[in-house]
């Protein structure tokens, strides 16, 4: 641990509130970059890092045989509003990661985008990582969904289904500006292989989600090789298994309700949508100015809204491979 620690020292970033931590290990293996609070009011995901890092501290006091290949660093998303407890101050954090693209105004997410941003370029910068890797952690308003989201790419789907919880595809060709379109567009200085990977760990509130999150995580590090399996507790695999019962492995963006906030037409869900929640073309979802909002489509309701703050008012999926919704 000594040589750890100071190997830290030298090339860490532990001394930043934007970094809860930066592990590496003695071998040589994938760079994975894992971050929480992208928005402010999700603070499961810092949590759990900050929760696996306290393990991972501990882990060579009681398994001496331990070993980590490669590198994890881990970030806080929006400091700021982690700070107030909102999605965020100005604007979507997680909708502005649009390489190039600088607004007239720096907002106050831009400043969290460009630390973000900063803190990995330094990561990249020294390490001798053969792969980028992205765990972006969320939670949401509604209760019953633990998932993942990836891009459409055989690799990042391919270690997505290794978590062991709903995987859905077909989001980054919907959502711009997101985390995962980024780390998938090859922006970084870096010529290697990357993946990435969004885990929704469940509601906003739930201290479950908090467990969740740690366990995809672990599991994230055993499939990409940074921890041994025989070093990783069964309890994280049972733990997001029990979590996705029922739901069908793979599925795939049929519909996304898009909210403007500058229409003044307002928008509000229903009560008691939850996600994975089966609906069937017609049903009343929501409403607005303009009266109700039905599903145009049969499949699974996803992240039906239930806060101010937001740009997609609910998601429905379907199974895939299957026809969809348009
Ligand atoms: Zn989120």
């Amino acid at each position: 641990m000594q040589r750890k620690s100071e190997r830290q020292s030298s090339r860490g970033l532990g001394e930043s509130p934007r970094v809860i931590g930066h592990y590496i290990g003695e071998e040589r293996g994938p760079l994975v970059v894992a971050i929480g609070g992208i928005h402010g009011n999700e603070p499961a995901g810092v949590m759990a890092l900050e929760q696996l890092f306290d393990l991972l501290r501990e882990e060579p006091l009681v398994n001496p045989g331990f070993s980590f290949r490669g590198e994890l660093l881990a970030l806080r998303g929006n400091l700021a509003a982690l700070r107030s407890g909102h999605r965020y101050i100005d604007t979507d954090l997680n909708r502005i990661w649009n390489p190039g693209i600088r607004r007239e105004q720096a907002t106050s997410e831009d400043r969290e985008l460009d630390g973000l941003l900063a803190a990995i370029a330094h990561a990249l910068d020294e390490t001798p990582a053969s792969e980028l890797i992205l765990l972006d952690l969320h939670t949401t308003t509604a209760a019953g969904g633990v998932f993942a989201v990836t891009g459409d790419d055989r690799p990042s789907l391919l270690l997505a289904t290794e978590l062991g919880v709903p995987v859905i595809k077909g989001m980054l060709s919907n959502l711009q500006g997101t985390t995962l379109s980024y780390f998938r567009g090859g922006e970084f200085d870096f010529e290697r292989p990357s993946r990435a990977i969004t885990f929704e760990a469940g509601a906003h509130t739930d201290p479950t989600s908090v467990e969740r999150a740690l366990a995809a995580t672990v599991n994230l590090l055993r499939s990409v090789g940074c921890v041994r399996t025989e070093d990783v507790s069964t309890h994280h695999e049972e733990t997001l298994r029990r979590a996705a019962a029922g739901a069908p492995p793979l599925l795939e963006l049929a519909y996304v309700h898009r909210i403007d906030r500058s229409d003044g037409k307002g928008f509000a869900m229903r009560p008691g949508y939850a996600n994975f929640q089966p609906v069937a073309e017609g049903t009343v979802l929501a409403d607005d100015a303009s009266g109700p909002i039905a599903a145009p489509c049969s499949g699974y309701l996803l992240m039906p809204l239930y806060q101010e703050q937001g740009e997609e008012g609910f998601f429905i999926v379907v199974p895939y491979p299957s026809t969809s919704c348009y």
